[in-house]
């Protein structure tokens, strides 16, 4: 049997089988988003989803996380599905008659259509287990939005004997129905610091009698800007952005001290691992120059996204087979968001693969983000492929 006649008809199964179960899901979860690792709520709904399906379910992995582990029938590797519960602190305006039920928190990256996808995988692959040889791991973690739930879920051990891993993120300017993937870095390493400028505060008509933090912070932003433009190789992606700036108490006063905050996003792990000394330096050489100082913080938060060459290669394979070759889409450019899916991948073998749902669509993290769930039975077919095809040889 060819992979083209394996796959046939996957889709519409899915859709028919579980289609409206993975839209009411999706709607139930939209509706009360959680943050962080607080996501116990739809942990419950997810562990209500997957009831009576032929599953050993592991609980309160990083706080809320769920593992369901599907035994095959056959022996064979152990392939990794994930995706990831968590919310955003956004208030939501899209209109929608299941919108968010909490002020301040939405469900605006999507992952609320991640974890239903990968429920309806769960229940595609438990009627097929007759089909795999080897073992279906799922993963629900929750806190992917800037706290790394991903790595305290792999640090758990959970992950340790699985041979590869997969998983998708819908994406907002991509055609609706097209995957796209790439082998190495697909998104970025996302780093952070923040920095404290001080100088001697004083009045705003007796400027000689203090050190001006404000006139420091000025500088230092602008010096920032050649970091990257300066220093680092032009063919060489990189991000410095300063997002945060804050001094003074009124027109009149020149404050004691001001404030900065910025993120660093880099795909090479060598100047990833320079750019901390180059702020640093940079900025407290202007702060002495003026007769102030920094006190500097850099944290190293999430890891490039890196694909394995096989995995990529593969998911593309099966993207195509299961919904034609014109929507399996390699890409040629990275994105320079980050991703904590890039825990499982430092150790495991896999692929992050986007799932577009159209060019005119809000983009991620926006308060009118939201996405045609026609979508979601074909991701679930997608998941359910990508594991038929990993357990298959
Ligand atoms: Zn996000
Ligand atoms: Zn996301």
């Amino acid at each position: 049997m060819s992979v083209v006649q394996r796959f046939d008809g996957l889709e519409r199964e899915v859709r028919e089988g579980f289609g409206e179960k993975i839209v009411a899901l999706r709607r139930e979860i939209h509706r009360e988003p959680e943050l962080g690792f607080d996501t116990e709520k739809t942990a419950a709904k997810v562990l209500a989803a997957l009831d009576g399906l032929p599953l050993e379910i592991q609980t309160g992995v990083a706080e809320n996380g769920v593992v369901a582990t599907l035994e095959g029938e056959g022996e064979g590797p152990t392939v990794g599905l994930r995706a990831d519960m968590d919310a955003l602190p956004i208030h939501e305006e899209t209109g929608l008659p299941f919108a968010s039920e909490t002020d301040g928190k939405m469900h605006a990256c999507g992952h609320d259509g991640h974890t239903s996808m990968l429920v309806g995988a769960a229940h595609a692959l438990s009627g097929m287990r007759h089909r795999l040889n080897g073992t279906v791991r799922f993963f629900f973690q929750p806190a992917e939005e800037g706290e790394g739930g991903g790595k305290v879920m792999v640090d758990a051990g959970v992950a340790d004997d699985v041979d590869s891993i997969f998983a998708l993120h819908l994406w907002p300017g991509l055609p609706f129905g097209r995957a796209a993937t790439k082998a190495g870095p697909i998104m970025a390493a996302a780093d952070a610091f923040e920095m404290t400028v001080k100088g001697a505060g004083g009045h705003g008509a007796m400027p000689h009698l203090t050190a001006d933090a404000i006139a420091m912070a000025a500088q230092i932003v602008t010096a920032l800007q050649t970091v990257v433009s300066r220093e680092v190789d032009p063919v060489e992606p990189a991000v410095l952005t300063v997002g945060e700036i804050g001094a003074g108490t009124a027109y009149n006063i020149i404050p004691e001290t001001a404030r900065l905050g910025g993120t660093v996003r880099t795909l090479n792990e060598d100047l990833r691992r320079r750019m901390p000394e180059r702020i640093e330096h940079l900025a407290r050489g202007i702060a002495q120059g003026m007769r102030g100082d920094v006190q500097f913080d850099y944290e190293f938060s999430y890891p490039v996204t890196v694909n394995d060459e096989y995995a990529a290669w593969r998911a593309l394979g099966v993207a195509g087979d299961l919904l034609g070759e014109d929507n399996a889409i390699e890409l040629t450019n990275p994105s320079m968001g980050a991703e904590d899916f890039a825990y499982f991948l430092e150790k495991i073998p896999g692929a992050f693969i986007w799932l577009g749902v159209g060019e005119d669509v809000s983009g991620l993290h926006t308060p009118t983000f939201a996405f045609d769930e026609e979508i979601l039975p074909l991701g679930s077919a997608l998941l359910t492929a990508l594991a038929l095809e990993s357990l298959s040889s």
